[in-house]
């Protein structure tokens, strides 16, 4: 494609773009195709003489679009949001013209550089002290392991990485049992093993027991074990319980234990400070992951990733063979040192979009009616004949069905909310997420997309309600 037809084609991708976000409010939010049915429509293999691009966009319509879920829809309540806004879509297209491979300062100093002072900039905006050195990773779990990476190095003084696990003493990284199960991810790659994660008991709002933390750190040690860290969560996935910082830290510090703090999702709201009172200790930690890919406006992939000290992370992931020595080796942030893939995307430049674009004030405003609609669903669906309210954490509520003829049955209960989740899925006017609240059947509402509007909240309601048999 010479350049005069990619000006012009992207002319009409750009208009389809705006079209799609406008006309969007017209698709089920899920997907309704079967497994199998996208990959038959396609050939088998690629075609030998290249197509018009307007061939390709017809099988956009025609064959991705409904293969899509549509996350940036308005009645979007599953999982967390994976936000996206339009400035951080032109950054992407940009950073897509730029194609720059930003794994080492010299490969790009303005990725580099953009990066660290982007990253200082959400740093003072979330209320993390001076002291830490940001890196966008690719994701939460990317930063999670490099936390627990870091936590086993630390922990053996190098030995680990120097000669191996086998002939050293076995290690244990502490999270609650309501904890991402990124968490698990890390510690069995990072060759501690199943048995290396230890899930600490939760109180009654499900938020890890400082008590019970250091009772198994004694424990451990005690059988010879050699505890190494721990993951704090603020703002757990299932059910939004946000872990004490303070006492964990207390007990991190006490115990010499490194401390990574998950705030994948609702890290974004420490922009507000009546939600930075939540978080006392935070700025304790060691190092601390929040996705602005979740709920602050930017496309995935970005996660801000802080340290407090950039060398050990550096020390546990470096590599340094002659083709990517540079003059300034030493002298600058190679942040391929800072995470574990070498290349790297130039994804500062949508969260400098974001942050220029709205400024800070519009994003607390847009995290405060994400909130509030959170609120205001809560407060629509406790007022249903039958609907429970079990939990409303920020942007999250989690509730399940209490038909009267079933109340007191725990598995007729959990067999009616897992089906009533799938029902409303399927129908396709609002898309949510089921769980499970101590051990029992619950259903997740998330609000928090760019587009919902507090009409979206009450519609959601009505097709619970409908569904659910429960008229208001
Ligand atoms: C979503 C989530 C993650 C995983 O995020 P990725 O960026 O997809 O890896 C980790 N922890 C928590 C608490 C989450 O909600």
């Amino acid at each position: 494609m010479d350049l005069d037809s990619f000006r012009a084609e992207a002319h009409r991708i750009v208009e389809r773009m705006a079209d799609y976000l406008e006309g969007i409010e017209d698709f089920p939010v899920r997907s309704r195709l079967s497994p199998g049915a996208v990959a038959a429509q396609l050939p088998k293999a690629a075609p030998e003489a290249g197509e018009p691009m307007e061939a390709v966009l017809a099988d956009v319509e025609r064959i991705v679009l409904p293969g899509l879920t549509h996350w940036q829809h308005p009645r979007f309540f599953a999982y967390f949001p994976a936000n996206s806004s339009p400035p951080a879509i032109l950054a992407e297209m940009l950073t897509a013209a730029f194609a720059a491979q930003c794994m080492l300062w010299q490969t790009s100093p303005a990725a580099t550089e953009l990066e660290t002072v982007v990253l200082d900039w959400l740093r003072q905006l979330v209320g993390l002290p001076a002291g830490f050195h940001g890196v966008i990773q690719d994701t939460a779990s990317s930063a999670t392991l490099c936390a627990v990476l870091m936590a086993r190095e630390r922990a053996t003084g190098w030995r680990s990485d120097a000669e191996g696990l086998s002939g050293l003493p076995p290690l244990r990284i502490y999270a609650s049992a309501e904890a991402h199960s990124s968490v698990e991810k890390a510690v069995r790659i990072a060759g501690l093993g199943r048995a290396g994660l230890r899930l600490v008991p939760v109180d009654a709002a499900w938020r890890l027991r400082p008590d019970a933390l250091a009772a198994m750190i004694a424990a451990d040690r005690a059988a010879g074990a050699v505890p190494a860290g721990v993951v704090a969560t603020f703002g757990t996935t299932g059910l939004g319980a946000l872990d004490p910082l303070a006492e964990i830290a207390a007990v991190c510090r006490r115990e010499e234990l490194l401390l990574h703090v998950d705030a994948a999702w609702a890290g974004s709201a420490l922009l507000l400070p009546e939600v930075r009172e939540l978080a006392h200790g935070l700025g304790e930690a060691d190092s601390v992951v929040i996705n602005p890919h979740k709920w602050l406006l930017t496309n995935f992939d970005c996660t801000a990733h802080w340290v407090r000290d950039p060398a050990a992370l550096v020390r546990t992931l470096s590599v340094l063979p002659p083709y990517l020595r540079s003059a300034e080796t030493g002298r600058v942030i190679d942040y391929r040192d800072w995470g574990v893939p070498l290349g790297r995307r130039f994804r500062a430049l949508k969260l400098w979009f974001v942050l220029r674009s709205y400024g800070a004030a519009a994003l607390r405003a847009k995290l405060r009616a994400d909130i509030a609609m959170a609120a205001d669903a809560a407060a629509r669906l406790a007022a249903l004949p039958g609907i429970e309210v079990v939990t409303r954490s920020l942007a999250l509520v989690v509730f399940r069905h209490v038909p009267q003829p079933l109340a007191g049955d725990a598995a007729a209960l959990d067999a009616h909310n897992r089906a009533l989740v799938e029902r409303i899925n399927a129908d396709g006017r609002i898309y949510l997420t089921p769980g499970v609240c101590d051990g029992g059947a619950v259903i997740r509402l998330a609000t928090g997309g760019t587009w919902t509007r507090p009409r979206h909240i009450a519609e959601a309601v009505a097709v619970i309600a409908e569904l659910a048999g429960a008229p208001a």
